[in-house]
Parts: C-alpha cells; structure tokens; sequence
C-alpha cells in the first residue's frame, strides 16, 4: 500500500513536471517581482494582476516565470494554484499556514517546541504534499522562495509602489 509520503513525491513531481501558471504577463498591466535562493540557486519571477484595492482585491491572474530545483518549481506552482482567484487576505491568510508548516521544526531550541497541527481554517490541499520538507531544513528556503516573492508582490501593488 503506497504510504503518504509517496502520495505527496507524486504531487511534487506531478507539479514539477506540469507546472500551473508557468510563463510570463505583460508589465503593464501585471506586477512583476523577483526572487532568488542563492544556497540553491533557484529564480522567481512572480507576475501578478490584482483587480480592487487593498486586502480585498483579487488576484485575478497570476503566472511564474524562473527556474529552480523540483522543491522550489513544484512550490511555485502550488502557490499559484492557491491564490488564483482569492482576495489578498486570503493569500496572506494561505502565506501564513505555509509557512507554520513549513517552520514547525524550527522553532524548538529552547524546548519551547510549538505543538503542531494548530487547528486552522486554512486548506492547504497539495501544499501539504510539501510537509515533508522541514525534514530537510536547507531546503524550507526553496519550498518558501515562491510564497515570499508573491507576499512581497503583493505588498508592493497594495502599498502602490508597483503601480
Ligand atoms: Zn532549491
């Protein structure tokens, strides 16, 4: 029986090798805004369209350009899986569930673990095929590149710097 870390290799590879929203959008009308991991190499360019005006604008299209290792495409991919169609609220709200997950081991130095699996509203779907991750601690930057160039994107639309 194939256990549920092989179900999530297979949604991994399964966006790693079709990724969602691959490509680029014009700028103008699109925000364009760019990420690095130099530890591993991988770039991100992160298009965005929002329509409305501060948390609740949608993100009406979003597309990932870049290049990168199989966690940092396959996460790209999820993410813009994730925050297509929702408000900006939402996306922090999906961007705030990421990354607990994703740093759950670590915080835990000074014994002061925090408990895992905190009851949220928050889905995360395929995302939580990238669970498996924090097991592997130089590797949280690739799975979390994408998700920090799509926040800062946002921040820079909302805040107008990037109008
Ligand atoms: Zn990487």
């Amino acid at each position: 029986m194939p256990g549920l870390e092989d179900l999530y290799r297979e949604i991994i590879l399964d966006h790693y090798r079709n990724p969602r929203n691959k490509g680029e959008l014009p700028t103008p009308p699109a925000h364009r805004t760019e990420g690095m991991n130099p530890l591993c190499g991988d770039e991100i360019s992160v298009f965005l369209v929002l329509d409305g005006v501060g948390e609740s604008a949608i993100v009406t299209d979003i597309k990932i350009g870049g290049q990168g290792c199989s966690i940092s495409q396959s996460s790209a991919s999820m993410m813009s899986s994730a925050v297509k169609g929702k408000t900006v609220a939402q996306a922090r709200e999906l961007l705030k569930a990421f990354k607990a997950m994703m740093s759950i081991h670590e915080t835990g130095l000074d014994g002061a673990e925090v408990v895992d699996e905190e009851p949220s509203t928050v889905k995360l779907g395929d995302l939580e095929a990238l669970r498996g991750v924090v097991k592997f601690p130089v590797r949280i930057k690739c799975a979390t590149l994408a998700w920090n160039t799509m926040a800062q994107g946002i921040d820079e639309i909302v805040s107008g710097a990037g109008a």
